[in-house]
C-alpha cells in the first residue's frame, strides 16, 4: 500500500514524537511503500511570525529521523516545500473546497478551544494560592476532600475544562459573560476572573491562527496526501477529521473532472501512554520532554524532577503507580519482572521514589544510547545525510510532477511541463 505521512518541523524529537510516530512509522516502512516528509509549510500555519529557526528545525529533523532508523533505502524521505507541486494542488483544491467544510472542521474549533483553554488554566492556576484559599462551592469543596490520587490542581483543572467547554461551545460562539458568571459562581476571586476572561474576549490569544493558511491547513493536507495517490495514511484519533476531509476533496474533484484520486484511508496508530515530566502531554511549549538527544546526564536530572504519586508525600506513604507518570514509563522501558516488583514494593512503601526513578533513568539511558550515537555519528557528516533528502526531495518532486499533468489536463488549465 502506498502510505503518505508527514511532521512538522518543532526541532529536536522528544520521546512523545517517537511512541506516537517514528515507531510507527519504522513498521510501516517494512510493509508499504512509504512517503515521509518534513511539513515545512505547515510550521509556517501558526509560526510564520518568527521563521529564523526553521531551517535548524528541518536539520535536527533529519537527524532524528535517520537516528531512529527511518530508512531511505526503504522509505522516500522528502522536504514538502521541495516539491512545489503540493502547494499548486493545494491552490486547486481551495477552489473547490466549500468554506463551511473547513470552518465546521473539528479539529480547526478544538485547536481553537485548547489555545484558549490552556490561556485560561494557566493564568488562573499561577494565582493558584488565591483559588486554594477561597472557599469554593459545595461540589468543587466536595471533589477537593474526596480527591484520590489526584492534586488540588487537577481536579481544579477538570472543572474550568468543563465550565469553558460549555462557554466555547455555545450556539451564540463563544459565550464569555457566562463564562465569567460561572467561574464567579465557584467562588474564585473575582478580580482574577475579570482579568483572565478580559485577556481572552481582547487580548491576542488565539489571534496568530486566525490566518487565510491555519484555517486552510487541511487542504494543503489533502494536497500533501493525494499527490501521490496515497491509499493510507497513519494518523492518530485526533485527526480522523482531516482524513475525512481529504476523502471528501478528493471525491469532488473525482465527480466534477475526472477519476484521478484515490480515497484513502485512516490507519489508526496506537500511541503508548507517556506523560510529560509533569504529568501533562508531553510537549515542547511545556517544557516537560525528554529529548532523544538528552545526554545521559540530564535525562538523569529530568527523571529525578518527574512529577509521582501526589499522595504519597514521605518514604513511608504507600504509593499508587496507577496514577504515577513514572510508572508509565516503567512500562515501556522496564522488564516485567523488575516492574511488577516496583509495583508491589510502592504499594507497600518499600521503596522510594528516588530510588524507582534511578531504575528508570537506567532503562531510558540504555533506550536512548544508541539514538545519541547515530547522531554523534550523522552530526559528523551531515552533508551526506542531507543528501538523503535531496534525491528523496527529487524522487517525490518527479511523481508528484507526473500527478500534476494529469489534473492540469483534466481540468483544462495550461500544461507548461
Ligand atoms: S515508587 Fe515509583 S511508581 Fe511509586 S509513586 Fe514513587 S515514582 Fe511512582
Amino acid at each position: 500500500m502506498k502510505i503518505v505521512s508527514g511532521m512538522r518541523p518543532t526541532g529536536r524529537l522528544h520521546l512523545g514524537h517517537y511512541f506516537g510516530v517514528i515507531k510507527n512509522w519504522l513498521k510501516l516502512e517494512d510493509q508499504h511503500q512509504c512517503y515521509f516528509f518534513i511539513a515545512d509549510w505547515h510550521a509556517l500555519t501558526n509560526k510564520y511570525k518568527d521563521t529564523k529557526n526553521l531551517q535548524e528545525d528541518i536539520k535536527q529533523m533529519i537527524i532524528d529521523w535517520l537516528a531512529c532508523g527511518i530508512n531511505p533505502e526503504k522509505s522516500t524521505l522528502f522536504i514538502q516545500s521541495g516539491v512545489k507541486e503540493h502547494a499548486e494542488l493545494s491552490l486547486l483544491f481551495s477552489m473547490i473546497t466549500p468554506k463551511s467544510w473547513l470552518e465546521l472542521n473539528p479539529s480547526y474549533k478544538d485547536l481553537k478551544f485548547n489555545l484558549y483553554y490552556q490561556y485560561l488554566r494557566d493564568f488562573l492556576l499561577g494565582k493558584q494560592i488565591k483559588i486554594i484559599q477561597t472557599p469554593p462551592p459545595k461540589p468543587f469543596k466536595e471533589a477537593l476532600k474526596e480527591a484520590d490520587g489526584k492534586s488540588k490542581s487537577k481536579i481544579f483543572e477538570e472543572y474550568l475544562r468543563e465550565i469553558f467547554h460549555r462557554a466555547f461551545y455555545s450556539q451564540k460562539g463563544i459565550d464569555f459573560k457566562g463564562l465569567k458568571e460561572t467561574l464567579l459562581k465557584f467562588g474564585l476571586n473575582k478580580k482574577i476572573v475579570e482579568e483572565a476572561v478580559k485577556n481572552l474576549e481582547e487580548g491576542d490569544v488565539g489571534k496568530d491562527i486566525d490566518t487565510l493558511g491555519f484555517l486552510a491547513y487541511p487542504v494543503l493536507q489533502a494536497a500533501d496526501i493525494l499527490i501521490y495517490k496515497a491509499e493510507a495514511v497513519p494518523v492518530g484519533e485526533d485527526q480522523l477529521p482531516h482524513i475525512e476531509l481529504t476523502r471528501e476533496i478528493a471525491r469532488r474533484f473525482n465527480s466534477l473532472y475526472e477519476q484521478i484520486f484515490p480515497e484513502p484511508e485512516a490507519m489508526l496508530t496506537e500511541e503508548a501512554k507517556l506523560p510529560g515530566l509533569d504529568g501533562r502531554k508531553m510537549s515542547k511549549s511545556y517544557n516537560n520532554a525528554i529529548y532523544l538527544s538528552d545526554e545521559e546526564q540530564i535525562v538523569n536530572e529530568k527523571v529525578l524532577s518527574m512529577k509521582t504519586d501526589p499522595q504519597r508525600i514521605r518514604k513511608t506513604d504507600k504509593g499508587n503507580p496507577d496514577v504515577c507518570p513514572v510508572f508509565d514509563y516503567h512500562k515501556i522501558f522496564t522488564d516485567d519482572s523488575t516492574r511488577a516488583d516496583i509495583d508491589k514494593k510502592c504499594r507497600n512503601a518499600e521503596i522510594g521514589c528516588v530510588d524507582c526513578k534511578k531504575i528508570l533513568a537506567k532503562n531510558l539511558n540504555r533506550f536512548l544510547e544508541p539514538i545519541r550515537e547515530k547522531r554523534k555519528e550523522i552530526e559528523k557528516d551531515l552533508d551526506k545525510y542531507y543528501q538523503i533528502f535531496i534525491e528523496g526531495t527529487k524522487k517525490a518532486h518527479l511523481e508528484a510532477s507526473q500527478n500534476m499533468k494529469k489534473v492540469r489536463k483534466a481540468m483544462n488549465l495550461f500544461n507548461i511541463e
